[in-house]
């Protein structure tokens, strides 16, 4: 991966950094405005999706480079993150390591190609979605929209059941009200969606969950090209939490195989 050092070739002052784009004086009745990130350096892309969304009652910033992304996303605490992955200076890897490390945050991830979002799937980089360029700006708002509700979703879930005592399957404990998940006494940190995934497979162990289902249900977003994400999601909780938790049923879906305790 990219090494920090590397970054010193690509300033990163002021007029690299983020850019506040001019966002319109009110939302969409009954929706909060959201903030958004966007870390994508071409400046054509990024002007276009800055004006889509600040059209869409969004607050945007858009920041040109990883570090720049990074610095952004601490200081604005955005609601979601719309990240490029090749990025002078630090990729969009290091970006969502970085960034993931500090607080999870939902990120959308641009890439080039097709077989680009399978590389970053096999590793289990930690974004909630992937779209690959070209798309088209009304699909990510779709999803980005979608994203925003999942997380308001689980906001709500969480402030609603305080409390509500740990699910413990097995060896395993999901704290819906902390957002938090033990295996074995060992904390695994989760991404917003990897937990909500994990939620809804362990809500019904040894039943299989179609990806189809999983998709509508989790990422809210009902769309067969949108499998690719579960499979990428799936792979992510079995390297954080084992890969004896989830049994793959062969051109239908997942279940969850609860361990021994
Ligand atoms: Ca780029």
């Amino acid at each position: 991966m990219a090494d920090p050092r590397s970054a010193s070739a690509f300033p990163s002052g002021p007029a690299a950094g983020a850019n506040r784009a001019p966002a319109p004086s009110s939302g969409q009745p009954g929706q909060q405005t959201a903030t958004v990130l966007v870390v994508e350096d071409e400046p054509a892309i990024a002007t276009a999706i800055a004006q889509r969304l600040s059209a869409e009652g969004w607050r945007v910033e858009v920041a040109r480079d990883g570090l720049s992304g990074v610095d952004a996303a601490q200081r604005l605490r955005p609601d979601v993150i719309v990240l490029d992955v090749m990025l002078p200076g630090i990729d969009g890897l290091e970006v969502t390591r970085r960034i993931q490390a500090e607080q999870p945050v939902p990120i959308l991830m641009l890439t080039a190609r097709d077989d680009e979002t399978d590389m970053l799937i096999g590793l289990g980089v930690g974004a909630d979605d992937y779209m690959t360029k070209p798309f088209s700006m009304r699909e990510l708002v779709a999803r980005l929209k979608a994203l925003l509700r999942r997380v308001d979703r689980a906001a709500q879930a969480a402030s609603a059941t305080p409390a509500e005592p740990p699910m413990a399957v097995g060896d395993v404990t999901i704290d819906k009200a902390q957002r938090r998940v033990h295996r074995s006494g060992e904390e695994v940190h989760l991404t917003p969606t990897e937990f909500e995934l994990l939620v809804m497979l362990a809500s019904s162990p040894r039943t299989v969950l179609t990806r189809e289902r999983l998709l509508a249900e989790v990422w809210d977003w009902a769309d067969a090209s949108g499998t690719r994400t579960v499979d990428s999601h799936i792979k992510a909780l079995r390297r954080k939490l084992g890969a004896d938790l989830i049994r793959t049923v062969h051109g239908v879906g997942y279940a969850f195989e609860p361990p021994a305790g």
